[in-house]
């Protein structure tokens, strides 16, 4: 009862929402019955604002300035990360160590001395939806710099067909609204690396202009330069004055499947058993993914990758498959679970919606039975959910559960089969 009456009312203000004011509760993401209205957020939010123009710019981001102007520790980093990513804990470990030295390199006052400490760029390996580009986007998040996401696949070298490499400072420009100071504090994801790996072991075959071609073309950005960037990007506009951008304390995150990798992996790890026995000592796996915990920068080279990028990738991290356990915690546990999300939806129409237990066991199922994984999960729930986001609004309800029944009816309904196969 008491619970209740929390989350009826703003906890900074103690009014409750009101449509025909404007005024709605926002839940906190930590604790789903605690609400804050839209009124106190702006104000609050003009506050900072107002204080934020009297004092001097910092280079450090908020989150280094909340922790008192300490950079947060490794430990501390990795907790704001399980916030979002479930699983993945060696991942989250090494990139947290590499977020924190990345804070250091940003707070380090340009000096004199000899010692400049490099950027570890990071390349992260693993199956399509484990948590790439989650953990990318998490730790721009953290670090509160601009953010961008570029698929490798788009990129070509220059002069060809395709999206110049430049391009992908010119969205990061964009994102940081053209703030080349903030711009080149940012963090650049670059998804399906993979895909420009070179074709073939034979490094002399010329012409590889969306693989070697493009690698080559990386490598002056991921190692730090001076690079002019087309505002507007592409080519359509060839009278625009380029914007030089300095990549040097830009971090890149480059992400991919790698399909295949465990083979080369595989070869590796058993190349080097030798003596007596070869064959009790041979490394086998059932699940092929267990290879990819040893994934090591030369079966990258293997892949197809340039040493010269791989160099330039110092830290290298694979992502586990999500099992069914896993896939039930990304339903229901990050601050920003999907259930969540739906959830504060529907509160924004002051509409409590719950489900019964049973139906994330039914969603993830589906997500296994269609072979989607955690992509599948919100185009699930957005199957089931599509009717209940229709109507309710006009239905003058307070409360709304999704029932086992409801929910298998609405995703029957939905023909999700055929919508997945041809996705
Ligand atoms: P990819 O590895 O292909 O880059 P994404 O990070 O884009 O995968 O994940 C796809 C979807 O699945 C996103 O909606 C993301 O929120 C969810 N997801 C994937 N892995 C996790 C995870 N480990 N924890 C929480 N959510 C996850």
């Amino acid at each position: 009862m008491a619970k209740k009456k929390i989350s009826d009312v703003c906890a900074w203000c103690g009014r409750e929402g009101s449509v025909a004011q404007g005024r709605y509760l926002v839940p906190s993401p930590l604790d789903g019955d605690l609400m804050i209205c839209t009124d106190c957020a702006e104000t609050i939010h003009a506050m900072m604002a107002e204080q934020q123009e009297q004092q001097p710019k910092r280079s450090a981001s908020s989150f280094a300035r909340q922790m008192t102007g300490k950079v947060p520790t490794p430990a501390e980093i990795k907790d704001f990360l399980d916030g979002y990513v479930i699983g993945q804990d060696v991942a989250k470990k090494y990139l947290s160590v590499a977020v924190y030295n990345h804070y250091k390199r940003l707070l380090q006052p340009e000096t004199a001395d000899d010692v400049d400490i490099e950027k570890s760029n990071i390349i992260i390996v693993g199956p399509t939806g484990t948590g790439k580009t989650l953990l990318a986007r998490t730790i721009a998040r953290l670090l509160e710099v601009p953010f961008t996401i570029v698929d490798a696949t788009v990129l070509t070298q220059a002069g060809y067909v395709g999206e110049d490499i430049e391009s992908l400072l010119t969205r990061l420009l964009q994102a940081a609204d053209y703030d080349v100071e903030k711009a080149q504090r940012g963090i650049v994801f670059i998804d399906e690396i993979d895909k420009i790996a070179r074709k073939g072991d034979n490094p002399s075959i010329t012409r590889d202009v969306s693989g070697e071609g493009v690698q080559q073309g990386l490598l002056k950005l991921l190692e730090g330069s001076i690079v002019n960037v087309p505002p507007q990007g592409g080519r359509k506009h060839p009278e625009q004055r380029m914007i030089p951008v300095d990549t040097k304390n830009i971090l890149f995150i480059c992400g991919g499947a790698f399909e295949g990798i465990e083979q080369k992996i595989a070869h590796r790890m058993n190349q080097h058993v030798v003596g007596y026995n070869t064959d009790n000592q041979r490394i086998h796996f059932d699940d092929k993914h267990e290879y990819l915990r040893y994934v090591a920068p030369q079966d990258l080279r293997s892949y197809g990758l340039i040493p010269e990028i791989i160099g330039r990738l110092p830290i290298l991290v694979h992502l586990d498959p999500l099992d069914r356990e896993a896939l039930l915690r990304v339903l229901t546990q990050p601050r920003n679970a999907i259930v969540r999300q739906y959830q504060k939806l529907f509160k924004i129409d002051n509409v409590e919606l719950t489900f019964a237990p049973e139906v994330f066991d039914f969603i993830v199922d589906k997500a296994i039975e269609y072979k989607l994984g955690a992509r599948g999960l919100r185009s699930i729930v957005e199957a089931i959910m599509v009717d209940a986001m229709y109507e309710v609004p006009s239905m003058n309800v307070k409360k709304f559960e999704v029932t086992l029944d409801y929910a298998r009816q609405k995703f029957e309904a939905a023909h999700f089969e055929a919508a997945a196969t041809e996705a």
